[in-house]
């Protein structure tokens, strides 16, 4: 089950160039096409393997937009975009992760699980 936070209520396009998604939560996200464009998270967009983008964002053109929209099952988006990519599939769990609110980026900031745990004995290597 996804909880709330990770499930869209609404979801509409609104004018220019902007996704707005209503979340389970009463959390509102407002995501423009090209932001979306550059987190696509395709194998064309990022090397599978080292995870480094592929895309460069300014070979994008300045007017992308959003052509298309396919609901994938029930747990994300399938964007098709004005440059005639349309591999990206955009789970709503990472939409919500990625969402450019300044609340949900200092959030973001804070996680506690992205930061790698440090372990204090690693420090003792050259000590006298
Ligand atoms: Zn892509
Ligand atoms: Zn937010």
């Amino acid at each position: 089950m996804a909880s709330p936070e990770e499930a869209p209520r609404s979801i509409e396009f609104l004018e220019p160039s902007t996704l707005l998604i209503e979340w389970g939560d009463d959390h509102e996200s407002l995501y423009s096409y090209r932001y979306l464009r550059e987190k696509c998270e395709c194998a064309g967009c990022v090397d599978e393997w080292s995870r480094k983008p592929l895309l460069d964002p300014s070979t994008l053109p300045a007017n992308l937009s959003i052509v298309e929209v396919e609901k994938t099952g029930r747990y994300g988006l399938n964007l098709h975009f004005s440059d005639g990519h349309k591999t990206g599939i955009y789970t709503f769990r990472a939409l919500r992760r990625n969402c450019p609110c300044p609340e949900c980026v200092d959030q973001n900031f804070s996680d506690p699980d992205s930061n790698e745990p440090r372990s204090p004995a690693t420090s003792g290597e050259g000590a006298s």
